[in-house]
């Protein structure tokens, strides 16, 4: 059964969608089978994956509202070498539209159900904001991957994050557990860089990547030629650590089990 994470952080432009899809592509590389899922109206993930977001005949958009099923939506990603579930700004109209559709919170999960055999990792692009998208994207993880800039401002807003996965953990999903922070566009010659790495390390422990991503023109240039950046440059810094990372999940991830997130009532909390 597939490991799945959401990638979250309801701040802004801190490289979520740069980590979910070089995340996808490193693992990719590596033979893993991989399906990304942009839970984001911006679409990003999916320009970035190689698909042209304005023609989609299926996308999260109808999955969530049940209007067509994930398998049809799923697309490839020739330059990633993923399958991707595909969105664009149809998206943000769901936020609405679901609040008087049942089981609102778990459609995504339920959703994904018939492909978690056909993958080895499922990684949910989330939006930069703690809403029902995103409570979306949490229901269905078994992890959440919470990707930081090492800045002043950086740790303001995390204990939101935090709060918000323990009462999805308490309320809706019980398998949800905080994987690890990735500290990403970092730079190691800046004093406030050091200092608020430390700080992390020092507050969460080996709850933070091993893995840190620097700042790298080429990761930001990849997207708009329809590539991650793994792809778009394997030489460059900033693809060599995401390609670190995706080694550092699956070692931390080799042979355990997943079975797919249940809801509380259906299992027993365990944590
Ligand atoms: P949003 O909250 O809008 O969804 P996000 O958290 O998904 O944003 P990204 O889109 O991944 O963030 O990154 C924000 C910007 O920073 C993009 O222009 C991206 O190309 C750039 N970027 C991300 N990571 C790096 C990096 N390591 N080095 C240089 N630029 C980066
Ligand atoms: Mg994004």
């Amino acid at each position: 059964m597939a490991k799945i994470f959401a990638i979250a952080n309801q701040k802004g432009g801190v490289g979520k969608t740069t980590t979910t899809v070089n995340l996808a592509a490193a693992l990719a590389a590596t033979g893993q089978r991989v399906l990304l899922i942009d839970l984001d109206p911006q679409g990003n993930a999916t320009m970035g994956s190689g698909i042209e977001k304005r023609s989609l005949k299926t996308s999260v958009y109808q999955v969530l509202l049940g209007l067509g099923t994930a398998a049809t939506a799923r697309q490839r990603s020739e330059t990633g070498k993923y399958d991707i579930l595909p969105s664009n700004r149809e998206l943000a109209g769901a936020e609405i539209e679901m609040v008087d559709l049942d089981e609102r919170e778990i459609r995504l999960r339920l959703a994904l159900k018939p492909l978690e055999a056909d993958y080895d990792f499922i990684l949910i692009d989330c939006p930069p904001a703690l809403s029902m998208l995103t409570l979306n994207g949490l229901c269905a993880a078994h992890g959440v991957i919470i990707p930081m800039q090492c800045e002043y401002y950086a740790l303001e807003g995390l204990s939101d994050l935090v709060n918000t996965i323990k009462q999805v953990h308490r309320n809706l999903n019980n398998d949800l557990e905080i994987i690890g922070l990735l500290r990403v566009m970092f730079d190691p010659r800046s004093t406030l860089a050091n200092q608020v790495s430390s700080q992390l390390e020092s507050h969460f422990g080996d709850k933070v990547f091993k893995t840190l991503v620097p700042r790298n023109v080429r990761l930001a240039e990849a997207p708009s030629y329809g590539m991650p950046g793994v792809v778009f440059d394997k030489s460059s810094k900033g693809a060599q650590a995401y390609v670190a990372f995706a080694v550092e999940m699956v070692e931390r991830f080799r042979g355990q089990a997943f079975p797919a997130p249940a809801s509380p009532e259906s299992t027993p909390a365990t944590a």
